[in-house]
């Protein structure tokens, strides 16, 4: 493997303003001001496949930066869509090629999203779900209407049937329609309906989608994103869902409308930044934090019992042995790596049909967890989002560093 391009803990640099951009600057989309705003703004692509790669190679062309996420390796059925290399990591690859054409502005991200702290996407501009996982559909709302910042959702029709694709424009940290607006609980939880986490042995079916069509939805998407961070003309898209029907072929808009009754509850983060990270803080430590900012919230009454929620995090109790079936309690998130069976010595696995999706001190010292560190808990290394409650106390976040 050559250069894998930036990496996670890299910093990005200024992009090379060398005249390149001039002709840009002449268009609408990026006169006045735009351009400036789009060279300074971080995206966020999640998902470098047929979609995410040609999105993230002409963004980062144009002068942005781009954060790609994606735990994929390619294949060699990738190879006839995607720029991709056989047993490489694609988010590696797509970065190598962004900063091939513009140094210093994409950083690959080889993890999977769910587990991916909220506070890595405090600064970003806008994210770009480029995986048509629904599965992912509400943790991606969800760090949208947190932080306030647009998403935009790019999908083709994988079946291979029809030369159809979509783009989605939401929008609900800002009063705006986001995309779970005319969504149904079945829409969202329905197991049926979701894909599986990384690690499961069922498999996501494979996009069967051609180029062509990945070339317009990715550039109808990469237009509006450039809308949505430069400014100019952003009002015009935004509660829009465009379905690009290369069939027919046609382009046909949709409006988009805002339900108050939506079950993300547009909720908008408003966290404690913590100056300590997951690795160096217990969950003892944590409960103590979290009694130090109810505290500071000035609620009336005495603070009796605090919980703690982990945002995309609850707390599995056991773990399960696929070999010999062999049942443990072993607490922790999805992401806490199990324990080899005592009996048959193969790798166990946490089962999910037992989980806290908040946790008492009683609770944390029952289960033996008081002096574990949140990240050997399962916690996201960095930016973990914590709600913090107790009775009669407005909830607050606590966000590690
Ligand atoms: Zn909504
Ligand atoms: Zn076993």
């Amino acid at each position: 493997m050559s250069d894998p391009g930036l990496m996670s803990d890299d910093v990005v640099d200024d992009v090379v303003d060398d005249g390149r951009f001039d002709r840009l600057r002449a268009t609408a989309t990026f006169a006045d001001a735009a351009h400036e705003h789009w060279m300074q703004a971080t995206l966020a692509v999640v998902g470098v496949g047929v979609l995410g790669s040609l999105f993230a190679r002409e963004a980062s062309r144009s002068g942005t930066h781009i954060d790609l996420y994606d735990f994929d390796i390619g294949e060699a059925h990738n190879k006839g869509n995607q720029p991709v290399e056989v047993g490489e990591p694609k988010a590696e690859a797509i970065a190598r090629l962004c900063n091939s054409i513009a140094p210093g502005s994409a950083r690959a991200h080889v993890e999977d999203i769910r587990h991916v702290g909220a506070g890595s996407f405090e600064h970003i501009a806008l994210i770009v779900d480029c995986t048509d996982d629904a599965a992912l559909a509400l943790p991606l709302t969800e760090l949208s209407n947190g932080w306030g910042i647009p998403l935009l959702r790019l999908a083709v029709d994988g079946s291979g049937r029809l030369e159809l694709g979509r783009v989605l424009v939401s929008h609900g940290g800002q009063g705006h329609a986001c995309q779970l607006c005319a969504s149904s609980w079945k829409d969202v939880f329905d197991p049926g309906a979701r894909t599986p986490c990384l690690g499961d042995e069922k498999q996501q079916a494979p996009t069967n989608a051609g180029s062509a069509l990945a070339m317009s939805v990715a550039g109808l998407g990469l237009l509006y994103a450039q809308r949505l961070v430069g400014g100019n003309g952003s009002d015009r898209i935004l509660d829009e869902e465009v379905i690009v029907d290369l069939d027919t072929p046609g382009i046909l808009p949709m409006k988009l409308r805002r339900n108050e009754e939506c079950l993300s509850g547009h909720t908008r983060f408003d966290p404690t930044h913590l100056d300590r990270s997951a690795a160096n803080t217990t969950v003892k430590e944590l409960f103590w934090l979290a009694r130090i900012a109810l505290e500071d919230s000035r609620n009336p009454g005495p603070l009796q019992e605090i919980s703690l929620a982990f945002r995309g995090h609850p707390i599995l109790l056991g773990v399960a042995c696929p070999g010999c079936g062999l049942e443990l309690v072993r607490p922790g998130t999805f992401w806490r790596p199990a324990p080899e069976c005592p009996r048959c010595g193969v790798v166990m696995e946490r089962r999910r049909d037992a989980a806290l999706d908040h946790m008492n001190q009683a609770q944390a010292r029952a289960l033996g967890l008081a002096d574990t560190s949140c990240e050997a808990l399962g916690l996201p290394t960095k930016g973990a989002l914590v709600i913090a409650r107790a009775p009669g106390y407005s909830p607050v976040q606590l966000l590690f560093a």
